[in-house]
């Protein structure tokens, strides 16, 4: 690593004008959780490290009016605390580490789908570290933080030389490590509307481990059911099954304005199942991958409506 030099800017148009001064040889740095391994694997080697350490605001996670607006910046541990949803005191805890085939909560209301995904990235020491920006931006397909934020119908806050603008995450991540940052860029924030009311939603992460392992399939579901049963709004999204995590719109069509019924269920997670495009790796075979989308989707649903759904 000669020659890597590592420079912290103090707003984010100075980490702008580093990245047009660096070019191809800068790389924005965060919590340096994914970044450092690269480097230290020698699959990346800049020559300029641009930290974001030191912006002004770089970590804020603000309530507003209409919603919540997080800075790249703010860590997952920050994260998981922040959008904690009202009713968590009175949770069940999800046991941290130890060897389980699964992690899942209850339902939560409000934001707090993305604070059970935070809380399930990596380890204690990781989500200390590790950044909601930085997660995005590494755009892994198993990035835990992207289902919830789909759902939750986040968009991004993008700067750069061209000036700012704005993208919902769905079209920000292009495939695995590419996003829609273009040279120069950088993503400054979240912004992440309210929740309509009667929304609950849920992330279910299956890994090989509780802890210190990346999704085998993530998924997360929001939905919001009528006096009458029936599905006002659903909204489904999966990670690490496809190579970039996706909203699965064709089941949502089929849930949406209908009495949920286990029919139904089962046709629409059948349907997630087959918009993935899953690969065969360490963790698990893309076949396996598949069907698990099936069985994650149903649980959630299920899990959602208290076992309701006949
Ligand atoms: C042991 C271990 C376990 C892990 N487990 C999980 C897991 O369970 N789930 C999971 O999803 N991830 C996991 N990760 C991956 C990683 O910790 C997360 O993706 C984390 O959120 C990355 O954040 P960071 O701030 O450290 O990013 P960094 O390493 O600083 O940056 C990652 C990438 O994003 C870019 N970047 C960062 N911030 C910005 C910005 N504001 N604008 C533009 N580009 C930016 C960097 O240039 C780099 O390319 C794990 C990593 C390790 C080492």
């Amino acid at each position: 690593m000669s020659g890597l030099s590592v420079c912290f800017p103090g707003s984010w148009d100075q980490v702008v004008a580093d990245l047009v001064e660096g070019g191809s040889t800068a790389n924005v740095m965060a919590g340096g959780t994914d970044l450092l391994p690269s480097i230290y694997r020698r699959q990346l080697s800049p020559r300029r490290l641009i930290s974001i350490n030191r912006v002004k605001e770089a970590r804020a996670i603000a309530r507003r009016l209409d919603g919540l607006i997080i800075a790249s910046g703010a860590t997952l541990a920050a994260l998981e605390e922040a959008c904690l949803p009202p009713e968590a005191e009175s949770m069940p805890k999800v046991a941290p580490g130890g060897i389980g085939p699964s992690v899942s909560g209850a339902p939560v209301t409000a934001w707090g789908v993305l604070s059970q995904a935070a809380g399930v990235v990596g380890s204690a020491q990781i989500r200390n570290r590790g950044t909601i920006g930085g997660n995005i931006c590494n755009a892994s397909p198993a990035a835990d933080t992207i289902p919830p934020l789909l759902v939750l119908n986040a968009s991004v806050r993008i700067v750069g030389p061209e000036g700012p603008r704005k993208l919902p995450i769905s079209e920000f991540i292009l495939g695995p490590g590419k996003t829609a940052l273009a040279s120069g860029e950088v993503l400054r924030e979240i912004l992440v509307p309210n929740t309509p009311p009667k929304f609950r939603a849920l992330y279910i992460k299956f890994g090989r481990l509780r802890s210190m392992d990346l999704a085998v399939v993530g998924v997360a579901v929001g939905l919001v059911l009528s006096e009458k049963r029936t599905v006002d709004d659903v909204r489904i999204a999966v990670c690490a099954a496809s190579p970039v995590p996706f909203r699965a719109t064709t089941a949502e069509d089929v849930l949406r304005g209908s009495a949920l019924t286990g029919e139904k269920v089962t046709v629409a997670s059948r349907l997630v199942a087959q918009e993935t495009r899953p690969i065969t790796d360490v963790r698990a075979s893309g076949e396996f991958r598949r069907e698990l989308t099936q069985v994650l989707v149903q649980r959630a649903i299920n899990t959602i409506t208290g076992g309701a759904v006949s």
